[in-house]
């Protein structure tokens, strides 16, 4: 619990109408995602701006007093639970767009803007901002750039890094730094900003940005394609880009996701397929015509049993619309689910699923699989209950060997969910050791007191049995 003396010192910065202490109030900021981490922070503070955050940083850094920074919580690797207590600072009342500019194509915007507003401000101007995590409809634009977010758009776009010209951060000892600025080119210095970015609110915190967006592609076509057979339906995947198509997104649902989401959205899809791909190309409209004729040719070259189009633009959002309730399905389908974010190279897939089912039969334990798979990045999920401690052990071995096996396959442990709590225990074996000394040395530097977001990314490896 914090003194009253620091409560009333923070009341002062903030405002009484911007901070919550009461048991109710802060349970909801004590969780993230994850529905498996949790941990009640002694305060949470809802600043306004960067000067107010700089003021909150001082004290915090004076009384040593741990910082969890939050935008919408919707992160699912435990980074944004207050694991330390402290003072929660949550962003989300920093949700000004300041400048949308179509000549120079950036657009400045606080850090508390949800993803979904920026995207429905940019389409008045027809403009488009890929990066497009697919919790869109609350996460935040500070919390896409410390976790380096991706989403389906992002095979053919890039993630949220690729977007990034300036920052404005405050730095756990309340200074105020500008990083980048407004221009498309930027050889001034070491890329400070790209330190920021992805580093799960451990560095500083992010308060303003400058984005690049594009003009929206003045024509799309969304493509489903249904497959009988796991290792057909993946194949397909390489298939489409050895023949030189770059789709917008391709997103893989697998038979249980699949079922639930024809449940929910009716699309008219046989529940007893094994998989669902959900594939977009855009362009100009000649360019999306050609693409969509060769991509429907390739699917049925790889073995698809049914191919269905999108009639128009309604019907394409509502297909994407069912996309976006998969997570929910998963998250429904267990007591406590860890949605894994191992990344393969494009041309393991195939046998990263093969391993995948391999596994399952070694374990008994399901794994259920909705993901990026333009990217590699597949989401496989384990759902388990952690009362039933002879389940939760073997959805543990389950999740130990599929990190193993993405490893080996030369992958990585996280392509856009990052460390946060959930991964820590695995970042031995998942990142060179030197490194890991020189962000530990880098945190040190910026964070000496270990007061932003402490027990984060590497402190509870000593826990790591691998
Ligand atoms: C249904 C669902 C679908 C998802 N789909 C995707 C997906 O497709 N792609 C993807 O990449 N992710 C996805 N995610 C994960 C998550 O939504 C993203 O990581 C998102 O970027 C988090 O944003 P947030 O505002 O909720 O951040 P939070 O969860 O609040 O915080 C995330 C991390 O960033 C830090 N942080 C937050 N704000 C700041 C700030 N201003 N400055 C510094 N640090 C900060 C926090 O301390 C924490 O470590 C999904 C999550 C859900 C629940």
């Amino acid at each position: 619990m914090l003194a009253a003396n620091l409560i009333t010192e923070l009341k002062k910065i903030v405002g009484g109408q911007n901070i919550l202490t009461s048991k109710e109030d802060m349970t909801t900021y004590s969780y993230d995602g994850t529905a498996f981490w949790s941990h009640m922070p002694d305060v949470v503070v809802l600043p306004t701006s960067a000067e107010e955050i700089s003021r909150i940083m001082k004290l915090a850094n004076r009384e040593q007093i741990p910082v969890t920074p939050r935008g919408g919580g919707t992160n699912i690797s435990g980074g944004s639970v207050p694991i330390k207590g402290g003072i929660v600072l949550c962003t989300t009342r920093m949700n000004r767009i300041l400048e949308i500019n179509k000549t120079n194509l950036t657009v400045t915007a606080e850090c508390g803007v949800v993803l979904q507003d920026l995207n429905l401000a940019l389409a008045k101007e027809k403009l488009f901002f890929p990066p497009d995590p697919q919790s869109f409809f609350a996460c935040t634009l500070g919390g896409n750039a410390a976790e380096n977010a991706g989403g389906p758009y992002c095979v053919k776009y890039g993630v949220f890094k690729q977007y990034l010209l300036g920052m404005e951060v405050v730095l756990a000892d309340g200074t105020i730094m500008k990083l980048g600025g407004l221009t498309a080119k930027n050889r001034t210095g070491y890329e400070l900003m790209m330190l920021m970015t992805g580093s799960e609110g451990t560095l500083g915190i992010i308060t303003k940005m400058n984005l690049k967006v594009i003009p929206a592609p003045p024509a799309a076509q969304t493509v489903l394609a249904i497959f009988d057979d796991i290792g057909q339906g993946i194949q397909a995947v390489p298939n489409i880009m050895d023949a030189g198509i770059i789709p917008a997104k391709v997103e893989f649902v697998d038979n249980f996701i699949l079922g639930r989401i024809e449940d929910l959205f009716k699309l008219g899809l046989p529940k007893d397929a094994q998989v669902l791909l959900m594939l977009q190309v855009d362009g100009s409209p000649a360019g999306v015509a050609t693409e969509t004729e060769q991509m429907v040719e390739i699917l049925k070259k790889s073995g698809a049993r049914l191919i269905k189009p999108a009639k128009d633009a309604q019907e394409s959002a509502f297909f994407w619309k069912a996309r976006s309730g998969g997570f929910a399905a998963i998250y429904s389908s267990a007591r406590t689910v860890f949605a894994e974010d191992v990344t393969v190279p494009r041309d393991k897939l195939v046998v990263f699923l093969k391993r995948l089912s391999e596994i399952t039969k070694e374990t008994g334990i399901d794994i259920n699989i909705i993901g990026h798979a333009g990217d590699g990045n597949l989401h496989p999920s384990v759902g388990t209950d952690p009362r039933d401690k002879e389940h939760f052990a073997r959805a543990m071995d389950t999740i130990d060997r599929i990190i193993n096996m993405a490893l080996e396959l030369g992958g990585v442990l996280s392509g856009e969910h990052g460390v946060g709590l959930d991964k820590q225990r695995f970042l031995k074996r998942a990142m060179d050791p030197a490194a890991v000394e020189l962000m530990k040395k880098i945190k040190a530097i910026l964070d000496p007191n270990n007061i932003l977001n402490p027990g984060k990314i590497w402190e509870e490896e000593a826990k790591d049995g691998g």
